[in-house]
């Protein structure tokens, strides 16, 4: 059996899957995926049908990384002859003083040239009259908004990078990762080698990190989507209904009928704090009040019976940006932290991770991300989940 490889991705959930697929298109036979858990299992982050996908963020770095995002599933849909996003529009909705307020999205959008409207509270329940909204409402629609449909994606990805060669093994936890003379030795079972590691372990990332002697001040917490059985199925379907955020603290987003015959609602970073192995996967009933009550009241019609809910990990940074780098003191390793919101970037962050491992650079900016900001050097910073 062979131990040595060019390149080791640790971790195939949605970015390891993503970083596998675009190092594969160089690396070919010499790339080695490990995952501890059979692939498409759903402990982790990234397996349900549909993920957000939108142009529309809070700076200008993020929406240049968005449309890079959209390149780059292009590329995989292109290559896997299949559709992995589904263009629904997108509506960011909130109260005029709402915690996350629209300006700063609206001048992202702006200043990247990216077509939006920006929209009164009657104008939008004329388009989308599935919401009832007060006066002091207001949106801003782009019509690229969507879904990227993560498990099929994640699938594709995988399926993808095994016909360029790549070999990837399931049921394969790994326990131990060091620097042995320029090299990185991974230890899953029996011990492998390689030039460049990739670290994409989702909420086992601390103790990832860990084996190499590294502490970030993530928090892991389980957050939990709710599949509704509307009546009122026709009136979500995605030629009639977008994905839609509400910007306020507590911060819901939903989807049309999608994957089951169900909207989907949620609340944004409303779980609580858990670790990876010590999760359960019962719903939090008072997470599900609060999604339920601000649908009775803004959505009433997407409601119906519970048809299924979701239980899913966030892992925070706490700024909500994400950890894209190559380790200090250790530059054949490089790492990817999704802190709750990178699955619409899950190809292209493999995208740059793959960059990384391979060239040591990327073009896209990833100074944001640095796993050297001063927050990730406290012990107990003050966090941020509200973007
Ligand atoms: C409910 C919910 C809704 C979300 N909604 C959106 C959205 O609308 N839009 C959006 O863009 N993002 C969204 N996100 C966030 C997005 O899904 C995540 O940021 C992304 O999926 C993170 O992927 P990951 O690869 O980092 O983690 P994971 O998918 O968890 O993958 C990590 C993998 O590493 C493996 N692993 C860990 N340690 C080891 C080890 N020692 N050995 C071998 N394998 C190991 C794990 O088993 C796992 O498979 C949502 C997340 C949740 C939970």
């Amino acid at each position: 059996m062979r131990t040595d490889y060019e390149y080791i991705v640790l971790g195939l959930g949605g970015l390891g899957s993503g970083a596998a697929y675009w190092l594969s298109r160089t690396a070919g036979r010499d790339l080695l995926g490990l995952e501890q858990f059979e692939l498409g299992h759903v402990r982790g982050e990234s397996q349900d049908h549909s993920r957000i996908i939108r142009l529309s963020y809070h700076t200008p770095g993020y929406v240049q990384l968005a449309k890079r995002a959209y390149q780059s599933w292009g590329m995989v849909e292109a290559d896997a002859r299949e559709s992995l996003i589904l263009q629904t529009g997108g509506l960011d909705l909130a109260p005029r003083n709402s915690r996350i307020p629209l300006d700063p999205y609206i001048a992202s959008l702006t200043a990247e040239g990216v077509a939006f409207e920006h929209l009164e509270a009657t104008e939008i329940m004329r388009r989308w009259p599935q919401f009832t909204l007060t006066d002091d409402c207001h949106g801003l629609y782009q019509e690229q908004g969507g879904l990227a449909m993560a498990a099929r994606a994640n699938a594709a990805h995988q399926r993808l990078a095994r016909e360029h060669g790549a070999l990837l093994l399931d049921g394969v936890p790994v326990t131990s990762v060091r620097s042995v003379d320029g090299e990185v030795e991974v230890v899953a079972g029996r011990p492998y080698r390689c030039r460049k590691l990739v670290v994409a372990a989702g909420p086992w990332s601390a103790t990832v990190l860990s084996m190499l002697g590294l502490s970030l001040p993530l928090e892991v917490t389980q957050e939990q989507v709710t599949y509704y059985a509307t009546p009122h199925l026709r009136e979500f379907q995605p030629d009639r209904f977008p994905v839609w955020i509400w910007m306020d603290d507590p911060c819901f987003y939903g989807f049309p009928v999608f994957g089951e015959p169900a909207t989907k609602i949620a609340q944004d970073a409303g779980g609580r704090p858990v670790t990876a192995d010590s999760r359960s996967f019962t719903p939090d009933p008072d997470n599900s009040a609060r999604v339920e009550a601000w649908t009775r009241r803004y959505l009433p019609r997407a409601l119906g019976p519970v048809h299924l809910t979701k239980t899913c990990l966030y892992t925070l940074t706490p700024d909500r940006d994400f950890v894209i780098d190559q380790l200090p003191g250790e530059p054949n390793i490089v790492v990817a932290i999704g802190a709750g919101h990178a699955f619409k970037f899950a190809s292209v962050i493999g995208r740059i991770l793959s960059e990384l491992a391979i060239d040591g650079r990327t073009p896209s900016d990833i100074g944001p991300f640095a796993i050297g900001r001063p927050i990730l050097q406290e012990a107990d910073p003050s966090r941020s989940y509200m973007v």
